[in-house]
């Protein structure tokens, strides 16, 4: 659609009613549109709200951003991609990925850039969404699949001082393009999954890295390798290599689930691995004993990287778990803990920076999308989700939301193994929705409350044992009252079982109002 056709209809009121709106054009978009596609619905548009497709793949340009999942299990299983370069996908390459594949599924005239979703309210009398978008255009459509994501609202800890830092301060999921470390003095406050891949990169050119340490996590050896082109070019020549490099990953991945859901014996045997690599890499008794984690492997993300921790022993580098207290316009200034790790580091006091990075990872419970979900009563979707556990029937659906999939949803996120078999799962239940509203005009579903809440016990007894649960430490996986909202407790095959249809005996068939 042209700017000129769009603020046409602007005039004429809501567009519509298509079939479907898909908010968001990362692989959770773009996987629900392809299915769409596959079963013969087209009325369906696309709104992203950036200038590009990517969803977190574009917005996380941090030097060695890296996929931590096998590039083989990293691309739609109904477009593979054959001539990865490394073992796992960097970046620029999955980007695009996901440009290629929008290219390939014809969807290009289908996504909307610059479309920035303000509010999504059900229409009792209709039946129907209406869709505004920030600038005063709105949709109207039948059903709506929200794929806006889920790791990508930056958290920002409320640090004093941190707004009187006069220096550059930047999160690292908007790291700016011309951002030089050469010869700066720079601050990493976060040791999770990314600033393990970007401290190693910057190290190498910054004056010093000084590393704000909270927790130590467990590190992995990551056994990164490119992939020659003779290996390329045989898994596009020969699809079953591919595929069994593939199937290889995905077992291994799969059968993990059990030891975290378990905390079974498997986990014991990557605390010996991860203790060997600490052992193996770092030979200073008392930096080994700030990076070994005091809680069980798996309980927070396992981080993979051969390059950490020989990037923590370089002298240019110091890692520091002394609390921070404050920041000044010119510094990190950190307290002493009694309590703390602060007898065990010797560094107390104010640490003068020319750059901050804040690799404290993205606000997951509370994403923004939920509060401007409307439904049936009124009630936000933050609202209605957040009066008990965070949680959605398969991930997916709500009572009081009728028509309405959230891809990557409460307990669908994996510690183990690729999100994109779960897209593909999600995508698939949210077209077989779409393709009974488009074989029942008049209808509407909206999942039952009774099979929401047996769901929600479900898995409050599946996870309140597992790893993510009780292994001793706090972690986005989990609400504010430690409960396990993110992850999925079971195999992704029993996830793609789960939702291989929409089963009509879960929800309430509405009909629209005479
Ligand atoms: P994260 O794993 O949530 O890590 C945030 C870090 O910031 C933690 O070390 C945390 O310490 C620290 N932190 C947060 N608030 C703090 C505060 N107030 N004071 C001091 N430290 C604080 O975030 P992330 O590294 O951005 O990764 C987020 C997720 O993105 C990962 O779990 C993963 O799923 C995904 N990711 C994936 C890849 C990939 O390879 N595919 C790469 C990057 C990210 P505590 O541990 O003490 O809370």
């Amino acid at each position: 659609m042209t700017p000129a056709s769009q603020s046409e209809t602007t005039q004429q009121g809501p567009r519509g009613p298509l079939a479907v709106v898909i908010v968001g054009a990362g692989f959770a978009g773009i996987g629900a549109a392809a299915e769409l596609r596959r079963r013969g619905i087209t009325n369906f548009t696309i709104l992203e709200r950036a200038d590009e497709v990517g969803g977190v793949w574009r917005d996380n340009t941090y030097p060695g951003c890296q996929c931590d999942v096998p590039s083989s299990l990293y691309s739609f299983s109904f477009l593979p991609k054959h001539d990865w370069s490394d073992r796992f996908a960097t970046q620029p390459e999955i980007q695009q990925y996901l440009r290629d594949a929008v290219r390939h599924l014809d969807l290009e005239s289908r996504i909307e850039f610059g479309r920035d979703v303000s509010q999504v309210q059900w229409d009792v009398e209709a039946q129907l969404w209406t869709v505004s978008i920030a600038g005063g255009e709105s949709l109207r459509a039948r059903m709506v699949i929200v794929g806006s994501g889920t790791l990508n609202e930056p958290s920002i800890p409320k640090f004093d001082g941190l707004a009187d830092f006069s220096g550059e301060l930047f999160h690292s999921a908007n790291w700016p393009a011309d951002f030089d470390p050469s010869g700066k003095r720079i601050a990493v406050i976060g040791t999770g999954a990314s600033a393990v891949q970007f401290v190693p990169k910057i190290a190498e050119a910054a004056l010093s890295v000084t590393v704000f340490q909270r927790t130590a996590p467990w590190v992995l050896p990551r056994g990164d390798r490119s992939v020659p082109r003779w290996q390329q070019q045989l898994n596009g020549r020969v699809p079953a290599a591919m595929s069994v490099t593939r199937g290889v990953d995905f077992l291994r991945r799969e059968l993990l689930t059990n030891s975290f859901v378990r905390s079974g014996r498997m986990l014991s045997l990557i605390e010996r691995t991860g203790r060997r690599h600490i052992n193996s890499q770092i030979a200073d008794p008392s930096l080994r004993a700030l990076v070994t984690p005091e809680f069980r492997a798996g309980c927070k993300r396992l981080l993979m990287s051969d390059t950490w921790y020989p990037t923590l022993t370089r002298p240019n580098v110091t890692l520091t778990t002394t609390p921070i207290s404050h920041f000044t316009s010119t510094s990190v200034v950190t307290r002493h803990d009694p309590g703390g790790s602060a007898d065990r580091d010797t560094t107390v006091g104010p640490i003068e920076v020319d750059v901050i990075v804040l690799a404290t990872g993205f606000r997951v419970q509370r994403r923004s999308i939920l509060s401007v979900i409307v439904g049936t009563d009124g009630d936000s979707m933050a609202a209605a989700m957040f009066k008990t556990a965070p949680t959605a029937y398969l991930g997916s659906t709500l009572p009081g939301f009728p028509n309405l999939v959230l891809m990557t949803g409460p307990n669908t996120g994996l510690a183990n193994n690729s999100m994109l078999l779960m897209i593909e799962a999600q995508a698939r239940y949210a077209a077989d929705m779409a393709s009974y509203l488009d074989r029942n005009p008049d209808a509407a579903l909206d999942v039952r409350s009774a099979v929401m809440e047996s769901f929600t016990s479900e898995l409050e007894e599946r996870l309140g044992h597992s790893v993510w649960a009780d292994g001793g430490c706090a972690s986005w996986y989990q609400d504010a009252h430690g409960r396990v909202t993110a992850l999925w407790p079971g195999t992704t095959t029993e996830f793609r079982r789960r939702t291989r249809e929409i089963s009509l005996a879960d929800y309430r068939v509405l009909s629209r109002p005479q």
